[in-house]
Order: C-alpha cells, then sequence, then structure tokens
C-alpha cells in the first residue's frame, strides 16, 4: 500500500512512522510511505506556502497553488491516487470503519494543513475530508499520524499476528477483554483463576462476557451496531437485571 503525506514539516511526520509497528512495515516494504514537503511544490524563490486571508482577519492560509503542484507531483510520480483525504476538523469523524475501508485501498493521498487551515478552493482535491476529533490541532500531521497508523494495522503483514487485530476494540463494535501478564499476583491483586485454567472454551466465555460488561457499561451506544449473537444477547440482558453499571458479569 502506498501512502503520501505533505506537510510543511516533515520531520514531524518522519521521526513517529520510523517507530514500532508501522516503522518495521515500512522497513519490510509491506508499506510504502512517502512524506512530501510542500515547499518544495512552490515556484517562488521564498517558497512561500502561506498568505493573509482576503476578508482580513487574524493568521495565515495555506495557498492552493503549493497543494495543487504537490498532488499532481504526486500524481505523475506515483500514480493516481485511490482517495485524497484532507485533514481538517470539519471532516468527517475518523472511526475504525474508515481505517478499515482505507486500509483496502492501494494509494492514499492525506493533506496537511496548517495555520487557519488551507484555501477553501483546496477541498476540490480531496476525495474525502476526515476529523481525527471534535478538538483543533495547530496542523493535520498528527491526523496524518493517526490516520496512517490505524489504517497501516488493517493492512494484512503489518502487525504479526493478525488475530491481534480481528480481536481489537471496535473490530466487532465492542470494547476489548481485560488483559494480564505474569505474574499472578501482583501485591495481592490475582489474576481471574479462570485464565490460570487452560481450559480454551471457559478462556473465551470469560473474555466475551467481560467484552460484553465493559461495553454496556461503558459504551452502550456501541451495542446498537456489535455482532451479537442469542447467547450475548442473553448475558446482556442478565448483565442488565443484575448489575447495571458492573464490569463484573462472574
Ligand atoms: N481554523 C480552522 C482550524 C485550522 S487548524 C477551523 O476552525 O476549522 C489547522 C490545520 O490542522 C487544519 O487545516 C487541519 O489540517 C489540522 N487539524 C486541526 N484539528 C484537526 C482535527 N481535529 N482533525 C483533523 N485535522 C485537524
Amino acid at each position: 500500500m502506498k501512502i503520501d503525506i505533505v506537510t510543511i514539516f516533515p520531520k514531524m511526520v518522519e521521526g513517529p512512522l520510523a517507530e514500532g509497528i508501522v516503522g518495521r512495515a515500512i522497513a519490510r516494504g509491506v508499506l510504502d510511505v512517502r512524506v512530501h514537503d510542500l515547499r518544495e511544490s512552490t515556484t517562488d524563490k521564498h517558497r512561500v506556502v502561506d498568505d493573509i486571508p482576503f476578508g482580513g482577519g487574524p493568521g495565515m492560509v495555506l495557498k492552493p497553488e503549493p497543494l495543487f503542484r504537490a498532488v499532481e507531483r504526486i500524481r505523475a510520480e506515483r500514480g493516481e491516487p485511490s482517495a485524497v483525504i484532507l485533514t481538517s476538523p470539519d471532516g468527517k469523524p475518523f472511526s475504525h470503519a474508515d481505517a478499515e475501508r482505507l486500509s483496502r485501498l492501494p494509494h492514499l493521498v492525506i493533506l496537511c494543513g496548517r495555520y487557519e487551515g488551507v484555501d477553501e478552493r483546496v477541498r476540490s482535491l480531496a476525495t474525502e475530508e476526515i476529523s481525527i476529533g471534535d478538538y483543533v490541532l495547530s496542523g493535520g500531521e498528527l491526523p496524518a499520524l493517526v490516520i496512517t497508523d490505524a489504517v497501516a494495522r488493517m493492512v494484512p503483514g503489518v502487525v504479526g499476528d493478525q488475530a491481534s487485530v480481528t480481536g481489537d476494540t471496535f473490530a466487532h463494535g465492542l470494547l476489548d477483554f481485560p488483559q494480564y501478564t505474569r505474574p499472578a499476583d501482583f501485591r495481592g491483586m490475582a489474576v481471574p483463576p479462570v485464565l490460570l485454567s487452560g481450559h480454551h472454551q471457559e478462556i473465551e466465555r470469560w473474555r466475551r462476557n467481560q467484552a460484553l460488561a465493559r461495553t454496556l457499561s461503558r459504551r452502550p451506544d456501541l451495542l446498537e451496531s456489535a455482532e451479537l449473537d442469542a447467547r450475548d444477547r442473553a448475558v446482556l440482558d442478565e448483565l442488565e437485571k443484575t448489575a447495571p453499571g458492573s464490569e463484573e458479569p462472574g
């Protein structure tokens, strides 16, 4: 999968991309990520990327020309992208479903805004606009990294054990179950005995119950679209009756 990120601060993006799971995927060639300095798509001597807003007001706005040229260069050098994503606080809120959908596309371009944002005409370059949450950041670099990381995890071969991705929080519309590692007793806090039992079926059932209970108490809104079978529904009914708000289904 190819990802091209356009930014005025390439170093802000390159550092995090070199580490961890994404860093390894790039090193192994599973992901082909390029970071483009927006200033390289300017034509003037001072490599100006921003200008004052028409109509007045505070701050600067990213000019349309360098962003258009950057995308044209990517088209010429890297081929036609499947999606051009503009990061923007007024974009569509990013979700697990978006990460999954984008992970099936062969080539993404992500544009990072700065200052007061981008010239409105830049929106016509984008096939979609994405917000990573209801807060304003000073630039699109962190959103580009968030999108890249979440999408990359879903690309087969990026995370070593694909089962760890398919079981993640949100993958089935439920939050993840609690995890424990050694020691079995830490400062008087014991690991639930079932996890030490070696009974795979019981462990699976316990984990499913925990995921259901945790989702019911923390994010009941997710249950409306979760994939639930008859047993799940019975567990939830029982939980709602016996211990509303509790995370311990026993
Ligand atoms: N004046 C703009 C904010 C610009 S913030 C407004 O009120 O909408 C500058 C840049 O940071 C944006 O162009 C965008 O690329 C990025 N950005 C800031 N917050 C973001 C968010 N929550 N999600 C995605 N991108 C964001």
